[in-house]
């Protein structure tokens, strides 16, 4: 299985043909994908068509696939619902592909942009939004609240149980 500099597997150029090998004693090769990310790949993956690029062409397409989805179904679709989504953990998503911290399917937690429509600035991604009342759900500005980490917000929760416990 050789591959030359210079040859293109999808969205992906060969800069390096053989750069080590990986666990498996599979072959690693350089290749410059087309979105400017360099990555390592094993070119048995690439042979077989399973890497096509860095990364980036999955994210696109499960981004188009939502707007498609969104277009051709519109409401009617369950798992549209305008944009909104429960998450599996009973939060609210909100489709916001073009916001700097959305996830790979284009996803913000709606808690998180209440809280930054708040403050009039985005959230670095340690703050933690926490739920006044408890439910994940209420989204209502005066129901959130700011910790500057996950290590705060524990805190802040254990001394609620502990004061639930005096009282
Ligand atoms: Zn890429
Ligand atoms: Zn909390």
């Amino acid at each position: 299985m050789e591959i030359r500099r210079g040859e293109r597997f999808t969205k992906l150029v060969v800069l390096e043909p053989d750069v080590g090998r990986d666990k498996r004693y599979c072959r690693l090769s350089r290749c410059l994908c087309d979105c400017g990310n360099v990555v390592i790949v094993a070119v048995s993956d690439l042979m077989r068509g399973h890497t096509k690029s860095c990364g980036c062409l999955k994210k696109e397409k499960a981004r188009d696939n939502w707007k498609k989805m969104g277009a051709l179904n519109g409401e009617n679709n369950p798992r549209w619902k305008g944009g909104r989504r429960i998450h599996e953990k009973g939060y609210i998503r909100i489709y916001r592909p073009e916001h700097p911290h959305a996830d790979c399917v284009g996803y913000v937690f709606e808690h998180r942009l209440i809280m930054e429509k708040k403050l009039g600035r985005l959230l670095r991604p340690k703050e933690v939004v926490h739920h006044i009342d408890g439910d994940k759900a209420n989204n209502a500005e005066e129901n959130l609240d700011l910790f500057a980490d996950q290590g705060k917000h524990a805190n802040y929760h254990k001394r609620l149980e502990q004061i639930a416990e005096e009282t």
